[in-house]
C-alpha cells in the first residue's frame, strides 16, 4: 500500500499486535540483563496507542506517529518510553505534512528517529542498545533508496537490517542502560530494546507490502 496516513495507522496497530505476541519473549530477554519489564512496558504503551487511534482523525502519517509518540512517552515509562517517544516524535517532525511517504522519506524519518534515540540516550553503536537495531536499519534504507528501491522495499531492507542488528547484540557487553550494571555478564543475551525495534520496523515493512 501507499505509505499514507492509513499505512501509519495500520503500522501502529500492527505494532500493538506484534508486541502483544512477543510480550513474554521481551520480558524474558529483559529478565536476563535487566528488570524483566520491557515486554510489559511495550505492550502497555502500544495498547494505549490503539485506544488513542480509535478516536480517529489522523490525516497524515506524521499525525499518527505524533499521537503514538505522546502516548508512548506518557505510558511506557522506564528507559524505553522516552526513547521510543522521541523516536516517533522526531520521525513525525521529519515527515511534516507529507501525505504519502516515498523512499527518501523513509530514509528521512528513520534517520530522524535514530538520531532522536541517540540524542536522548547517548548510546553509540556497539553499546548493546536499540541503537544497534536502528543504525543498521537507517544505513540499509539509505543504500536501498540510492539503488532505486521503492518506499516499501526501503522499509523491508531496514527491517531486515534491524533484525540482524538485534541478533548481533547477543555477544556484546552493555555499556548503556540497566544492562550495563551487569558488565561482562550482559554478554550472551540479545538486547530487548534492539529486538523490539526490529519488531516495530518489521511491522512497518509488512504493512507497506500489503
Ligand atoms: P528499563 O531499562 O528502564 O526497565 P525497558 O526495559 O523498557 O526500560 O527498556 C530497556 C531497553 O532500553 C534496553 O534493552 C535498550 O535497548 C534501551 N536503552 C536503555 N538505555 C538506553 C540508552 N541510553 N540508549 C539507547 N537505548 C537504551
Ligand atoms: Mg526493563
Ligand atoms: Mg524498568
Amino acid at each position: 500500500m501507499a505509505l499514507n496516513a492509513q499505512w501509519a495507522e495500520a503500522w501502529l496497530r500492527e505494532c500493538a499486535r506484534v508486541l502483544a505476541e512477543h510480550r513474554t519473549e521481551l520480558i524474558e530477554l529483559d529478565r536476563a540483563i535487566g528488570d524483566a519489564d520491557h515486554g510489559e512496558n511495550m505492550h502497555r504503551g502500544f495498547s494505549a496507542v490503539l485506544t488513542k487511534l480509535d478516536d480517529g482523525g489522523q490525516e497524515t502519517p506524521a499525525a499518527a506517529l505524533k499521537l503514538a509518540a505522546m502516548t508512548l512517552m506518557s505510558t511506557v515509562g522506564g528507559a524505553a518510553g522516552p526513547l521510543y517517544g522521541t523516536a516517533f516524535l522526531r520521525a513525525a517532525t521529519a515527515l511534516g505534512d507529507e501525505r504519502e511517504v516515498g523512499a527518501s522519506g523513509v530514509v528521512g524519518f528513520l534517520t530522524a528517529a535514530r538520531d532522536g534515540v541517540v540524542a536522548r540516550g547517548k548510546a553509540e553503536p556497539g553499546d548493546k542498545t536499540m541503537v544497534d537495531a536502528w543504525t543498521p536499519a537507517v544505513e540499509a534504507a539509505g543504500t536501498a533508496e540510492a539503488a532505486g528501491a521503492t518506499a516499501a522495499e526501503a522499509l523491508k531492507a531496514a527491517a531486515n537490517a534491524a533484525q540482524a542488528g538485534a541478533a548481533g547484540t547477543e555477544p556484546l557487553i552493555a555499556r548503556k542502560g540497566r544492562a550495563s550494571y551487569l558488565g561482562e555478564r550482559s554478554a550472551g543475551h540479545r538486547d530487548p530494546g534492539a529486538v523490539s525495534t526490529a519488531l516495530i520496523l518489521q511491522a512497518a515493512a509488512d504493512i507497506a507490502e500489503r
